[in-house]
């Protein structure tokens, strides 16, 4: 069992933010931003790839609620959901992080090679 599916069903704690039947949102354990919050479904699903876009539907206003909540709703912050190696996707459960509380960096490549992709 994944260790957010342990979360869910209470064998590991967490610092709770929000839950409902669907979805849960804790403080992410090594936070990168003043406000840090990680929003997954409760139902396992690896990474973004195989979400059902019925699911993205109530993460939507859950994750709206998670920034009203932590008080970062209207000075603004990032949703960011990271998929497989290139995406530096370390948990194998989808999750939101939701950042904020500060002045966000943007980072780049000064190199990038996009010929490829066009
Ligand atoms: P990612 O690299 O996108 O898979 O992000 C995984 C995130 O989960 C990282 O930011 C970790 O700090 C966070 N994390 C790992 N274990 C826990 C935990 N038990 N409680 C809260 N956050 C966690």
């Amino acid at each position: 069992m994944c260790i957010f599916c342990k979360i869910v069903n209470g064998a590991l704690p967490s610092n709770l933010v929000k839950e409902n039947d669907e979805f849960m949102a804790f403080h992410d354990l090594n936070p990168k931003a003043p406000a840090h919050i990680l929003v997954i479904p409760k139902q396992h699903v690896d990474s973004f790839n195989e979400v059902n876009p019925q699911t993205m539907v109530g993460m939507t206003s859950f994750i709206q609620d998670v920034a009203e909540i932590v008080g970062i709703k209207e000075s603004g912050y990032r949703v960011i959901t990271n998929v497989g190696d290139n995406g530096g996707q370390e948990v194998k459960h989808l999750h939101w992080h939701v950042l904020g509380g500060a002045k966000l960096p943007w980072g780049h490549f000064d190199d990038a090679e996009s010929s490829k992709f066009l």
